[in-house]
């Protein structure tokens, strides 16, 4: 029996606009140069010259950086770190903890224009002068990710003997910005992978990490049966606590009943989302049974499979109730057993009105089991008059439709289902009543 749900979380990364205008990539040094240049033409005075300078110098730091990740070279990497401060030892053990961590087109975007003024207590701490920004970090894991993911970073460059080093990326967490963490910032980072499926975990957790690959590996055909139009590749993280997972997933609400979220990175300027990812809540997740894992990582999965379709639009009671229709798909799983807390309800007499809302999914939610059991029960409903990939189909229109949620809903229920958004409840609440009743 699965004793513990779990919830899709998308993290917002990087929506803010502005032109990028020193954007970078690792082994593209010209193209570092040519922006440097643009940005000096349009300076005007000594204190734009003094800025021109800084950001050249910034830009091309940050490019020495990126291609050292790429390129495992520890002295350049360190080489563009303040020496005289402890974060030069906190950089070196980041650095190393990469080391097994298949990174690729790594670059930061920097915009002079997304400048940050240092929080007075950390400005004290420097006596040489400072400049700090909001800068972008892209890369992508080789082999897994389709295209590079994008976070954002809140860095403190200082000036030393006319040169500019990093000196801090945690000075503005007071001001609410937090650079964005990996598995990495949190000790030594592990691999296991199959041509479909990479886990990454700290070594600590390598024979957790070595089943997850296993239930993964396997989930990864399953969901790609009911949902075939996405790569069938992911990547899952292992957290030593759920404090570290919070962390990694920017998640502030409860998860001690989450065995897992999906998360993503909202692309860049309104682009599509990136860096999907499964995170395992390590305690609620060893809590499972092999079964229950077998379903938690097939539901995630479902959630990675379809985050590119998902939108404001897909009620929350589809895109759980969909991953629940794929996590369960096969498993043998009775009705009875699977929705056991709605069935007790449905016995009481207390059948429930209305289709689950948002809030019901909320990680303190009292109704938060009853919330997925229905969800899914209502996908069966719709996979039982037209079938599999009908339910696919109403996915995709629910989710693509424009207009509010309300009227993508009565549009997809219409053209899929022919039925109203009553004729449907009715019918879901007729389908409890058999089922568990
Ligand atoms: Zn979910």
């Amino acid at each position: 029996m699965v004793t513990a749900a779990w919830a899709v979380v998308v993290i917002q990364v990087a929506t803010g606009a502005g032109v990028l205008t020193a954007r970078l990539t690792a082994p593209d040094l010209p193209r570092a140069a040519v922006a440097g240049a643009a940005q000096d033409r349009t300076v005007r005075g000594a204190g734009d010259r003094e800025a021109a300078a800084r950001t050249s110098a910034v830009t091309a730091l940050l490019v020495r950086r990126a291609s050292a990740l790429i390129r495992r070279d520890r002295d350049a990497f360190l080489a563009g770190v303040d020496p005289r401060t402890p974060f030069r030892a906190a950089q070196a053990r980041l650095f190393d903890a990469l080391a097994a961590v298949p990174l690729a087109d790594v670059g930061y975007d920097l915009d002079p224009a997304r400048a940050l003024e240092l929080p007075p207590a950390a400005a004290r701490r420097y006596d040489v002068p400072t400049w700090g920004a909001a800068v972008r970090m892209r890369y992508a894991l080789a082999g897994y990710d389709g295209e590079p993911t994008a976070q954002e970073h809140y860095l403190t460059f200082v000036r030393r003997g006319g040169r500019w080093y990093l000196a801090a990326d945690s000075d503005f967490a007071s001001a609410g910005q937090r650079t964005a963490r990996g598995l990495w910032d949190f000790g030594p980072v592990a691999a296991v992978r199959s041509r479909r499926v990479l886990v990454l975990g700290h070594p600590a957790s390598l024979p957790l990490m070595r089943r997850i690959l296993r239930t993964a590996d396997a989930a990864v055909p399953r969901v790609t049966r009911v949902w075939r139009d996405w790569p069938g590749r992911v990547v899952v993280l292992v957290p030593d606590s759920t404090t570290e997972l919070r962390r990694l997933v920017e998640h502030a609400g409860d998860l001690s009943q989450i065995a897992a979220v999906a998360s993503a990175d909202v692309g860049i300027d309104g682009g599509p989302p990136a860096g999907e990812r499964v995170a395992i809540n390590p305690g609620p997740f060893r809590s499972l049974s092999d079964f229950g894992r077998q379903v938690v990582v097939q539901h995630e999965i479902t959630h990675v499979a379809t985050r590119d379709v998902t939108s404001t639009n897909t009620p929350y009671w589809v895109a759980e109730g969909f991953a629940d229709y794929v996590g369960y798909l096969d498993s043998g799983a009775t009705v009875r057993s699977a929705a056991r807390e709605l069935g007790t309800d449905v016995r009481a007499g207390r059948l429930p009105k209305t289709l689950p809302t948002e809030r019901d999914f909320a990680g303190d939610s009292p109704r938060l089991a009853r919330a997925y059991e229905a969800s899914w029960l209502a996908c069966r409903v719709i996979a039982e008059r037209i079938g599999r990939d009908g339910l696919v189909r109403f996915y995709r229109e629910v989710s693509e439709a424009a207009g509010t949620p309300a009227t993508a809903l009565t549009a997809a229920l219409r053209t899929q289902l022919r039925m109203t958004p009553a004729e449907f409840v009715a019918a879901w609440r007729d389908h409890l009543r058999r089922e568990l009743g």
